[in-house]
């Protein structure tokens, strides 16, 4: 692939912000990654749609990212596009208690909209650093309730260039899941969301209870990407790292958070392979003692060899 190619031609498209070998480390929050050859912050749906057929034609790989909360990128260069949503997909609209939200906005910003506009429903997501467009991709949650509670519809892009609407039902929401994993070139556009009117200093009471709470159990204070593992039936990932005498043990620069056994931190130095030797050694130990294989929640890209 002539990427010099591209980038004049993605250029005179005039579809989006350009950033060439680009590091993705100031893209996750893990804050490592290697450089995408092209980085493009697009500007509306008609210049994603020409994005992607401009792609198709060119055979180029691509990805949609969030803000990177949930991601481990490998060191090496991705060779293709990083699409991202986040700058010019931010707009929030409210109509009595429905939130519209497009794909890019932060999901702490739209929870403490939501409370302005003492509208419930939100209060669970104030502590989580993605974009609504990830969370409706991940089904993100945390205590107990989670994104498919508040969802009415999801607008997406599908992988023949057209807008759709999906029900709640339709998302085929579970536990840290939705349609979007099995159809990965689905582009979550924007999200239409059902709030219930509530009394706004009650809201917020409960979000800075649950702040507070994140800030004496979570490592706030270091990159990290969250819970690593998904929870398994019986036992909490946790408590299995933990029970194998885990917590705080390093590889480079990456450590299994003293704070939160299903949390790996980034000590300032990690590297990505640090952090992925890391959740294979975690892995192993736990299969070793309990006989259960965890799954990771953070999702692992660009590992393959071509
Ligand atoms: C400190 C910390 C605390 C966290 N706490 C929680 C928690 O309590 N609960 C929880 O569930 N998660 C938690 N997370 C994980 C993470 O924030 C969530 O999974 C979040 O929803 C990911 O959103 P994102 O925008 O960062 O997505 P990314 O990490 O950028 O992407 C995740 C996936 O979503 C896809 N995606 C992103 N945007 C779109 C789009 N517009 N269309 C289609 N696909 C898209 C990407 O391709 C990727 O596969 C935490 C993370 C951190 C760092």
């Amino acid at each position: 692939m002539e990427y010099k190619k591209v980038v004049d031609d993605l250029q005179q498209l005039n579809l989006g912000t350009i950033l060439e070998n680009e590091p993705l480390y100031k893209h996750t929050t893990y804050k490592v990654g290697g450089p995408c050859r092209i980085f493009i912050k697009v500007f509306n749906v008609e210049c994603l749609k020409q994005l992607l057929h401009y792609i198709a034609r060119h055979h180029i790989p691509f990805m949609v990212i969030g803000k990177g909360s949930n991601l481990l990128f490998s060191d090496r260069e991705y060779r293709g596009i990083i699409i991202s949503l986040n700058d010019y997909f931010t707009d929030i609209r409210v109509n009595g208690e429905y939130m519209i939200a497009q794909a890019g906005v932060s999901l702490i910003k739209l929870s403490n909209d939501a409370c302005k506009y003492a509208l419930s429903g939100l209060e669970f997501c104030g502590g989580i650093p993605g974009s609504i467009g990830g969370a409706i991709f991940m089904n993100a949650g945390a205590y107990l309730s989670e994104m498919s509670r508040v969802v009415e519809e999801v607008t997406i892009l599908d992988e023949h260039y057209e807008v759709r609407v999906l029900s709640n039902a339709e998302m085929a929401f579970s536990y840290r899941r939705s349609i979007l994993q099995s159809h990965p070139k689905w582009i979550v556009l924007e999200v239409k969301l059902h709030l219930k009117s509530a009394d706004r200093s009650k809201i917020r009471q409960l979000m800075d209870h649950r702040k507070e709470k994140r800030m004496a159990t979570q490592p706030w204070n270091l990159p990290s990407a969250g819970s690593v593992f998904r929870n398994p039936e019986k036992i909490p990932a946790w408590q299995c790292i933990d029970e194998c005498g885990l917590r705080g043990y390093e590889i480079g620069g990456a450590q299994i958070s003293p704070k939160h056994s299903n949390f790996i931190v980034n000590n300032g130095y990690a590297s990505a392979r640090d952090i992925l030797d890391l959740i294979e050694l975690a892995r192993t130990r736990v299969y070793e003692r309990f006989g259960i294989r965890l799954h990771t929640e953070v999702r692992l890209v660009n590992w393959q060899d071509d």
